[in-house]
């Protein structure tokens, strides 16, 4: 683990450890910036340089608890609960104009902390204030309805309102944007929120509860403690006063919140992994397919729940289209996220370095055929990051471990098909279903395809496109419910349905009314 426990003094920002300024942030809680009851920090490392960047409080069931009870205490009185849904909404415009203002700074915190590229980051984190308009737009417009009901003298109406509060645990890879796809129709709605965002990549989150302070939200709407998932996510998940969940991490740790929220009866969303097919028929844009592949698994090292970690290729275009490809990534450049010129940067944690290295030489002993990369990354512009090469392996079969596990790395496995019956049996057979896209010209195919496939999105001559407006989630092993779109923010509301009599009379109290 890249992680280690300090006990710490007061105040934001430390000097440590002779390399150089260690930052310490602090949660934000109830409108407060808090250290931990304990006085516990952790690390954090930088994925560029290995080193430790920055300090976080350690928050154990004393904080989750504080914390909860303060968004409880946001969701039943004061301000925030007596504001109409227009006001709400626009504290989220409001709340857009800041994040917009100050992209360039969350995009480095998460750099620093994850080793995203500072460019996805600045498209990213520029992208974030729509969610703030689109669902700040809808908070005035979810609208009850009055039923014909079938009972003479009455008036029934149902209304939507808001559950309570919701925690929101987000991974490492985009924590931002994932936080965004729960917080904005969560706050839409009126509900409050506490987000645990991954120990491992903390600090842009402390970024964004900057942001919502300084846009004006009432103390305890928006709340962020940080710490492990096994003790302070646990306690959070098992708070009694959280009423709804929303997941994005793995399946392993979906699967342990899913249990917990079961036994409390409470509402739960689940954005887990994938292993995403991407298909490449004779009849594609081959120009257009070599670089949809690249983005779909080398874009952000392959660390995306989405990433289209198995190419398959048609028999007829498999060695033309490889060829393509590998002469393509050889000339990616690795190296520092925040040049503009790199391709890929390294793996966000120690941890899943070694994932991804363990996965390479499984693949290597299932009898896959390394095309390139395959190793370590040694080059000299990688310094003491943690890179991996881009990999490549062909031959492989489907029911390889390393076509049916999640790597989340920059490793392709690519499988030989010869019909679409073949390539779509190939594409579903596997434990997930959270994406899937295919190349190919051919209009009937592209329209009876997507039906076929065993995914949550299905992009057609695209791949790797998300918007706050499409809603997106998995089938299968990659999750519960969907996230982004108008239906999202009804996810984060309870219906309640109203009977009314005006005259009062029961002609008999034995008999269902
Ligand atoms: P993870 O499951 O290890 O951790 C995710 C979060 O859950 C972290 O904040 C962690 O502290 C917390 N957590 C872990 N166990 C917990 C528990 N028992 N109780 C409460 N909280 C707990 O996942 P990760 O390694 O951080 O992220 C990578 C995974 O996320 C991959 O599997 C990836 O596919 C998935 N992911 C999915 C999507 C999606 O939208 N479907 C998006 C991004 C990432």
């Amino acid at each position: 683990m890249n992680k280690t426990q300090t006990t710490g003094e007061q105040g934001t920002r430390n000097k440590t450890k002779g390399s150089g300024e260690i930052e310490r942030f602090e949660m934000y809680i109830d409108g407060q910036w808090k250290q931990s009851a304990s006085g516990r920090w952790f690390d954090t490392k930088n994925p560029f340089t290995g080193e430790v960047w920055a300090q976080l409080p350690h928050a154990d069931e004393t904080d989750v608890d504080l914390t909860v009870r303060a968004a409880h205490e946001a969701f039943t009185s004061g301000p925030w609960a007596s504001m109409t849904a227009s006001d709400r909404g626009l504290l989220l415009y409001r709340l857009g104009d800041v994040i917009a203002a100050n992209a360039a700074y969350l995009a480095e915190l998460e750099v620093k902390d994850n080793g995203k590229l500072m460019v996805e980051m600045l498209g990213q984190t520029r992208y974030l204030p729509r969610w703030c308009q689109y669902y700040g737009g809808l908070a005035d417009k979810v609208e009850g309805s009055v039923t014909p009901i079938d009972k003479a003298g009455m008036l029934h109406y149902i209304t939507h309102e808001p559950i309570g509060v919701v925690a929101a645990i987000t991974p490492w890879n985009s924590p931002l944007l994932l936080t965004m796809w729960k917080v904005a129709p969560a706050l839409a709605a009126g509900n409050t929120v506490v987000v645990k965002p991954s120990e491992f990549a903390s600090a842009s989150m402390l970024g964004l509860a900057k942001l919502f302070d300084e846009a004006g939200f009432p103390k305890g709407v928006f709340n962020v403690i940080t710490g492990f998932g096994q003790d302070t996510g646990r306690a959070l998940v098992e708070h009694p006063l959280v009423q709804r969940i929303a997941f994005t991490g793995s399946d392993i740790g979906g699967a342990k919140i899913s249990e917990s929220a079961a036994r409390h009866f409470k509402r739960v969303t689940l954005e887990l992994g994938g292993k995403s097919p991407h298909i490449v028929f004779p009849d594609a844009d081959m120009e257009a397919a070599v670089k949809g592949v690249i983005s779909g698994i080398f874009a952000a090292g392959g660390q995306t729940c989405m990433a289209g970690s198995r190419l398959l290729l048609h028999s007829s275009i498999h060695d033309e289209f490889l060829e393509k490809l590998v002469a393509r990534m050889k000339q990616a450049r690795l190296g520092d996220p925040n040049d503009p010129n790199t391709d890929v940067g390294p793996m966000a944690t120690e941890p899943q370095l070694e994932k991804v290295l363990k996965y390479i030489e499984i693949a290597k002993s299932e009898g896959a055929t390394c095309l390139m990369g395959g190793t370590r990354a040694q080059r000299p512009e990688c310094g003491n990051g943690w890179f991996v090469e881009p990999t490549i392996f062909s031959n492989v079969t489907n029911d390889m471990r390393i076509a049916q596990e999640e790597v989340f790395g920059p490793i392709l496995s690519v499988i030989k098909f010869d019909t679409e019956e073949e390539a779509i049996q190939i594409a579903n057979d596997t434990p997930y279903g959270l994406a899937a896209g295919f190349w190919s010209q051919d209009l009937q195919r592209a329209i009876s395809l997507p039906k076929r496939l065993k995914a949550g999105t299905v992009w057609v001559n695209a791949y790797r496109v998300v918007s706050y407006m499409a809603p997106f989630g998995g089938m299968k092993n990659s999750g519960l419910g969907r996230e982004n779109g108008i239906s999202a923010i009804h996810d984060y509301l309870e219906q309640k349905s109203v009977f009314i009599k005006g005259k009062s009379e029961i002609s008999n109290p034995f008999t269902l009314q």
